[in-house]
């Protein structure tokens, strides 16, 4: 029986994970949960888990929830702290970290830091803190299991072979929702029409980031810390059917690849119960009936994006960080519909343009750079704003 902690289990990949406990009840059971402030989903999910302990990090709602929870034997914690405790659970073997965004950094290296082992979904404090999480991760004997599809697949494809053989990474990138629409059109896209992926049903922010390229960026960071391997060795394929989910090119030639349906159940089981496959029953991969697969190079002009998150890591120390920190802020406004969908490389540019890079030698550094980058984001969101009134 492995007991696990889920870092934002009422989200499209904690619900996922769910899923799976429910199927396999001999398999895991549920120590811990947290959400931002969904105080609905998270006690339904109280009483079907039973966990001993969940936390909220909006204190109100965890008021709310505690209110609605008396007389059930769960602990009520909130805040960035309450979250921390959650992933430090002493019962957890297994945390899967899957808050969206930076507020996934703390609590995320709690867990790396009280010897859990992690799966790690929430790419974003990768991309910040991506040695920092790694050193910690060594100290500790912590192995930590990729669940973003791609990274899944690299790490499969990766078993069973010498490291020292790897030439090359390849990402595979759905392309988006909005691969085939003229730049001029872009311009005006709605966030209605952006959120409509073609392949994979996942959270707003996370979507957005497909539309505008910026996912395959942050996952070219991710890769670099995860596998240890420069960005120079790490290509990005478009491929629109994304039923081939990365690749990885050996130096004899070699290519090995992982397939599957999109389905994000698949990589997080893998990382739930890592080296067993869980039989989760999905149809069978039908490749005739697919008939082909196509792949397109990545177009930077549309999609400046891709070249961002290269160039963050190019530049690395604090800049990684503030790109991440740039595009939480734009996405978010984009949603607002307070700037338009080009805006969002635009600011991130200026951003990262404004920033004075330091090393990330400790948690603290990248935390600053989070909050720096977050205050001058808003500032050129608040002047392209202006501008369009
Ligand atoms: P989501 O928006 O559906 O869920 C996010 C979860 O985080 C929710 O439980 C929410 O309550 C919680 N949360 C949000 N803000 C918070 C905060 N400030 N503090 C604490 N908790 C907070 O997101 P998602 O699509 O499940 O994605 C989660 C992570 O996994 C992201 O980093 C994303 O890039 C990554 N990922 C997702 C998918 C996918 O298929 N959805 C695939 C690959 C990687
Ligand atoms: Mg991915």
């Amino acid at each position: 029986m492995k007991y696990i902690v889920i870092l934002g289990s009422t989200g499209s990949i904690g619900t996922n994970t769910l899923d799976i406990v429910a199927k396999f009840p001999d398999q895991f059971r549920v120590a811990g949960l947290t959400a931002g402030s969904n105080v609905d989903k998270l006690e339904e999910q109280i009483r079907t888990f039973k966990p001993e302990a969940v936390a909220l990090s909006d204190p109100k709602a965890a008021e709310t929830l505690r209110a609605r929870c008396r007389g059930q034997a769960v602990r009520i914690l909130s805040g960035v702290e309450g979250l921390s405790d959650i992933a430090r659970l002493p019962r957890a073997d297994l945390v899967i970290s899957a808050i969206v965004g930076g507020a996934g950094l703390v609590p995320t290296l709690a867990a790396i830091q009280a010897g859990k082992q992690v799966a790690l979904a929430n790419k974003e404090p990768m991309v910040m803190a991506g040695r920092l999480m790694q050193e910690e991760a060594r100290k500790r004997g912590v192995k930590i299991f990729p669940v973003d599809s791609e990274h899944s697949a690299i790490f499969q494809s990766m078993e069973g072979h010498r490291r020292e053989d790897i030439q090359r990474l390849i990402l595979t990138a759905s392309g988006g929702p909005l691969w085939d629409m003229p730049l001029e059109e872009m311009r005006h896209v709605k966030p209605k029409q952006a959120l409509k992926h073609p392949n994979w049903k996942m959270g707003a922010k996370i979507t957005i980031d497909s539309a505008t390229l910026m996912n395959k960026g942050l996952e070219v960071v991710e890769a670099r810390w995860l596998f240890d391997i420069p960005a120079s060795q790490i290509g990005v394929i478009v491929h629109r059917e994304s039923i081939i989910h990365s690749l990885v090119e050996y130096r004899d030639g070699s290519v090995m690849a992982q397939l599957g349906l999109p389905d994000m159940r698949t990589p997080i089981s893998y990382a739930m119960q890592y080296p067993e496959r869980l039989p989760l029953g999905q149809p069978p991969l039908d490749l005739a009936a697919i008939g082909k697969f196509t792949f397109h190079r990545p177009d930077h002009e549309r999609f400046p994006c891709l070249g961002l998150g290269y160039e963050s890591l190019k530049l690395g120390g604090t800049m990684p960080a503030t790109l991440n920190a740039a595009n939480e802020v734009a996405v978010a406004a984009y949603l607002e519909e307070r700037i338009g969908f080009l805006d969002i490389a635009a600011v991130i540019r200026g951003t990262m343009d404004a920033h004075q890079r330091r090393e990330v030698a400790t948690l603290e550094d990248a935390l600053d750079a989070d909050r720096w980058a977050r205050e001058k984001a808003g500032e050129l969101v608040r002047a392209r704003t202006l501008h369009s009134a």
